[in-house]
C-alpha cells in the first residue's frame, strides 16, 4: 500500500495543520522527517519556492518525486499515499466504526465466524493504544509491547480472517433504521454510505482539555495531548506534565527520555496513579511531583512562554517557565455524531444493556452494539477493550441469528 520513502514534513510547532498531518503520519506508522521552518530560515524559502512565492505549512514533499502537498486534508494525504479511499462493497454483515483494539477484537471474532465484516476508521489502525509508547499490563507479552506492534498484530490477524478496513474515512452519521430490508446504513464525511444488519460503535475517547486561558493558542506550539507525538521535540529542556493519574505519570515517565526535567502537577493533595507509577516517579531523577497545584494561564507571543499556576489550598500564584507542557487530565468520548442515535449518559458515553431484552452490549437501538472506551462504565485498558470487543459479538452473534436465521454463525 504505502511505498513512500523519505517524506519531509515542512511547518512549524505553532501550526494546527502540521500536527494534524503529523499526526495522521504517525498513525499509519509512516516515518518522515520533520522540518521546522521557524528553526531553519532556509527552509522557509524551500517551502516558498516549492509553493511558487507563497509560505504554506504544511508542505509535505515526497521521495518519490511526484507532486508535493500544500496544506492537505487527511482524505488528500491519504489519496497521495495510496490509502484506499473506498470500501470494496457497500453491503456488509457488520460494520464497525473505530480500529481500536474493542473493534479490531471484535472484527477478528467477527470475521471468523464468516461474517462479512467492514471496519472504519478515521485515523490510524490502533486507536489510542497503537499510538501509546508502549503496553506493559497487556497480558501474554512478558516484556510489554509497544502500542504500533500490538495494533500491527492484531490488523494481521484481522486480515487474515478477511476484515476489510477502511481507513483515513470519518463516519458523520448513523441512520439507525432499521429500513424494509432490515439494515443500518452509515454515511462517512465524504459521503459515501454503507449497510449492514449490525453495526458495532467503538470509537473510544480524546483527551480532555483544561479550558484555561491560553490553551487553544498555544496547541502545538508547548502545549501538546501527546508525549510519543511531540515528546521528541523537548530533548533536554524542561517539561510540564499536568494530571497525576495513570497517564500523566506514565507519559511524564516516557517524556524523561527527552526532557532534561518532567514536573507533575497534581490537583489533589496525592498522585492518582497506580503504586507502581508512583513508586517509579518518586524513585525517578528527573521527576518532579508538585501536589495541590492547577494550570490557571498558559502565557506567551505566539508560543508558549510561561505557565501561571495556583496552589488551591493557598491560592498563592507561581509562574513556571517549562519549554512544553503535556496535559493528561482525562478523556471524553468521541460520540457527538451519536447523539440522536443511540441513548447516552450524561457526559456522553454509549449506554448498553438499558432495555428489559437488551442483548449483550446492545445500545438502546435494535441491532446497534457499543464496546470499549466510549461505552459507559468501560474500564479504559487495552485488555478491557478487548475484552468487550468480544462480549459485543455475543450479541452480536445472537442479533444475526435472529435476523439472517438461515446464516449461520456458529462461534466456538
Ligand atoms: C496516553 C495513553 C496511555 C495508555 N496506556 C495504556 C496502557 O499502558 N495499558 C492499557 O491497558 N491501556 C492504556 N491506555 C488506554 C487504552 O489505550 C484504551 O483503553 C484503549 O485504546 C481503548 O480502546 P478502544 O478500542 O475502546 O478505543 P480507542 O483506542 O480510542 O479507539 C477508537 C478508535 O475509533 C476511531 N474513531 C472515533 N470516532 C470515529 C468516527 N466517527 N469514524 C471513524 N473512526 C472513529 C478513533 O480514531 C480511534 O482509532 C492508554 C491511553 C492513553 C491515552
Amino acid at each position: 500500500m504505502i511505498q513512500q520513502r523519505d517524506i519531509t514534513v515542512y511547518g512549524a510547532l505553532w501550526c494546527p495543520d502540521c500536527r494534524r498531518s503529523k499526526q495522521f503520519l504517525a498513525e499509519h506508522r509512516i516515518p518522515y522527517r520533520w522540518v521546522d521552518i521557524e528553526q531553519e530560515p532556509a527552509a522557509q524559502d524551500t517551502v516558498r519556492r516549492l509553493n511558487r512565492g507563497r509560505q504554506i505549512i504544511p508542505t509535505i514533499v515526497f521521495g518519490d518525486g511526484g507532486p508535493i502537498l500544500a496544506e492537505p486534508s487527511n482524505a488528500e494525504l491519504a489519496a497521495r499515499l495510496d490509502i484506499n479511499p473506498r470500501a470494496s462493497r457497500s453491503h456488509y454483515d457488520l460494520i464497525i466504526v473505530g480500529a481500536g483494539p474493542a473493534g479490531l477484537t471484535a472484527a477478528i471474532y467477527a470475521a471468523r465466524e464468516g461474517m462479512d465484516t467492514l471496519i472504519i476508521e478515521r485515523g490510524g489502525v490502533g486507536g489510542q493504544a497503537g499510538s501509546t509508547e508502549r503496553i506493559d499490563n497487556y497480558p501474554g507479552f512478558a516484556q510489554g509491547i509497544t502500542g504500533a506492534d500490538l495494533a500491527d498484530n492484531m490488523r494481521e490477524q484481522a486480515e487474515r480472517f478477511g476484515v476489510e478496513f477502511l481507513v483515513a474515512q470519518t463516519v458523520a452519521c448513523v441512520y439507525p433504521g432499521p429500513d424494509s430490508a432490515g439494515v443500518r446504513t452509515i454515511t462517512t464525511e465524504t459521503g459515501q454510505q454503507y449497510r449492514a444488519p449490525a453495526l458495532l460503535l467503538t470509537p473510544g475517547t480524546r483527551y480532555r482539555r483544561l479550558n484555561v486561558p491560553g490553551e487553544d493558542d498555544f496547541i502545538g506550539a508547548g502545549v501538546h495531548f501527546c508525549a510519543t507525538c511531540d515528546g521528541p521535540f523537548y530533548a533536554g529542556k524542561e517539561t510540564l506534565v499536568v494530571g497525576g493519574g495513570n497517564s500523566g505519570v506514565e507519559e511524564g515517565l516516557f517524556l524523561t527520555r527527552f526532557a532534561s526535567r518532567v514536573t507533575v502537577l497534581e490537583v489533589g493533595d496525592r498522585l492518582r496513579a497506580s503504586q507502581v507509577l508512583q513508586d517509579t516517579a518518586a524513585a525517578h531523577p528527573q521527576m518532579d511531583i508538585r501536589l495541590n497545584t492547577t494550570v490557571r494561564e498558559f502565557r506567551g507571543n505566539g508560543k508558549l512562554d510561561s505557565v501561571l499556576v495556583e496552589d488551591v489550598r493557598t491560592g498563592e500564584q507561581d509562574v513556571l517557565r517549562p519549554a512544553g507542557v503535556f496535559v493528561f487530565i482525562g478523556l471524553d468520548p468521541n460520540t457527538a455524531f451519536l447523539s440522536d442515535v443511540v441513548e447516552l449518559d450524561q457526559r456522553g458515553f454509549i449506554v448498553t444493556g438499558s432495555g428489559p431484552d437488551s442483548l449483550p452490549m446492545e445500545t438502546s437501538r435494535h441491532g446497534i452494539f457499543a464496546a470499549g472506551d466510549a461505552r459507559a462504565g468501560s474500564t479504559k485498558q487495552v485488555a478491557a477493550a478487548v475484552g468487550e470487543g468480544a462480549a459485543a459479538l455475543i450479541g452480536i452473534r445472537a442479533h444475526m441469528e435472529d435476523e439472517i436465521p438461515n446464516r449461520g454463525y456458529p462461534g466456538d
